[in-house]
């Protein structure tokens, strides 16, 4: 891959190509937006399929000690109150009343003041001399009511976590699939959490999927298996194209842990604007806190036996655990790049291959017979390999930046003399080269310089 170091100041090129090219949509614009929602469009959701395909290829297809699972977003209500997120998963809430601004008190330094005036003299809703409330605990569950009444009996949570789905199937799992320990359960789903202060385009939203894989373990193995997980999880970034600059993990302190954690190692990008360097992807070590409390709750046992010490015990927990939408906007942000070229710029996005919506565009040089036919002919070998798109409006100079913007990594060009010679041009958007090749030979061509 090819890294520029070229590093945006904000995230506005990036929401700007997104909205442009039919990645990433406002929620309900027509209505002015929905509480910070967002729609995938047409490449968004290919690139999010993507991206989800890349952590399942490694969180499970490559792995002997994985299994899958698709858990019910709507759960027993009795999993959220031994889970302790009924009692404990809250935010600390703050108005200020002078700006009349709400914000996070664990936020405030990176809030920006409501007061229009203040703000730009660069307050914050820490450092603003707003009269502001004692903070008060939030609790960010969305809650829904199950049935035709809305009875408290038939209160229901939209799940805040995916893992409590994993946890709750753990004996189940035991039971059907053979697995020793340490194995790993992982799920990719939505979540939604009521935030506070949702923000920074698809970063915090209030809907979003999740992708989780509980690691299950000896009890004591939990140091060497933490910082194993920590680095796998770094060097899959690493691999699809997060520039080491931008990533970095370390462990939280004591007291910003969630109330399940044993500790937690943060993978942290420098996100750019004013966030710098946030949360990625939380790696936490839970301890036997979750199956101890679902036990505890349900009556039914969670224990594995060890075969080889001839003892029950509960496993202990390695979780590493992601938003999608946080992963896909990273491999955007390090994958924009301008460059100065004779028509001005050419704004190309360097994604890894395996993440890039569209993996090949087909470009005829003209739409005239038997040229087109032939275009066409080629494109539709191609489709049931991989996505690709055929374009056959405008000059080809328009039509290779579109490309490059959208991260089309290859485009094959059919021109005049392919109908003599049955070849045609592959063109690499990162260096531009051009490569002669048959047609016959097209595809596994296509695959190698894909690496598929
Ligand atoms: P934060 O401190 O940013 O609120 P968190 O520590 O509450 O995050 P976790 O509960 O560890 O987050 O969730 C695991 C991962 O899920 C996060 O690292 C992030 O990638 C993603 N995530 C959590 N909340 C949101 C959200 N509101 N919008 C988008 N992604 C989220």
């Amino acid at each position: 891959m090819i890294h520029t170091g070229y590093t945006l100041e904000n995230m506005e090129p990036i929401v700007s190509l997104a909205k442009r090219r039919g990645f990433v949509f406002q929620g309900s614009e027509i209505y002015g937006g929905f509480g910070n929602s967002w729609d995938y469009g047409p490449l968004g959701v290919l690139m999010e399929n993507n991206v989800k395909a890349a952590w399942w290829r490694a969180m499970v297809q490559l792995r002997d000690d994985m299994v899958g699972l698709d858990a019910a977003i709507l759960m027993s209500p009795q999993v959220w109150q031994a889970s302790g997120h009924v009692g404990h998963f809250t935010d600390p809430l703050v108005d200020c009343t002078t700006c009349k601004l709400r914000y996070r008190a664990d936020h405030a330094e990176q809030t920006p003041c409501g007061n229009p005036e203040w703000r730009k003299q660069g307050l914050t809703a820490a450092t603003c001399p707003g009269v502001k409330t004692e903070a008060r605990q939030f609790n960010m569950m969305f809650k829904t009511f199950v049935g035709p009444l809305e009875e408290s009996a038939a209160v229901a949570y939209l799940r805040p976590e995916t893992a409590q789905g994993i946890f709750v199937n753990f004996a189940n799992i035991l039971g059907t699939s053979r697995k020793k320990l340490p194995f790993g359960i992982a799920q990719i789903g939505k979540s939604f959490r009521n935030e506070i202060t949702p923000g920074n385009f698809i970063f915090r939203t209030r809907e979003f999927e999740q992708m989780e894989m509980e690691y299950f373990i000896t009890p004591g193995t939990e140091r060497e298996w933490h910082p194993y997980w920590g680095d796998q999880r770094v060097n899959w970034y690493k691999h699809l194209g997060v520039r080491d600059e931008n990533i970095r993990i370390r462990d939280l302190p004591p007291e910003d842990l969630a109330h399940y954690s044993k500790g937690t190692k943060e993978i942290e990008y420098l996100w750019p604007g004013g966030l710098g360097w946030a949360e990625l992807e939380g790696v936490a070590s839970r301890g036997d806190y979750d199956l101890g409390r679902h036990q505890e709750a349900s009556g039914r046992d969670m224990t594995f036996f060890d075969e080889e010490k001839k003892e029950r015990y509960l496993p202990y927990v390695i979780e590493p655990a992601v938003g999608v939408g946080r992963a896909t906007l990273v491999f955007l942000l390090d994958a924009y790049d301008e460059e100065p070229d004779k028509e001005g710029t050419r704004v190309v996005l360097r994604l890894h291959p395996a993440i890039a919506p569209i993996k090949v565009a087909v470009l005829p040089l003209s739409k005239k017979e038997p040229l087109g036919g032939l275009a066409r002919t080629v494109a539709a070998s191609l489709r049931p390999h991989m996505m690709i798109q055929f374009d056959d409006t405008q000059a080809i100079g328009r039509r290779y930046r579109r490309q490059d913007e959208i991260g089309t990594p290859l485009c094959v060009t059919v021109d005049f003399e392919s109908i003599e010679d049955r070849a045609v041009t592959i063109r690499e958007r990162d260096s531009m080269a051009q490569e002669r090749v048959p047609i016959a030979e097209l595809l596994p061509r296509l695959h190698e310089k894909l690496g598929m």
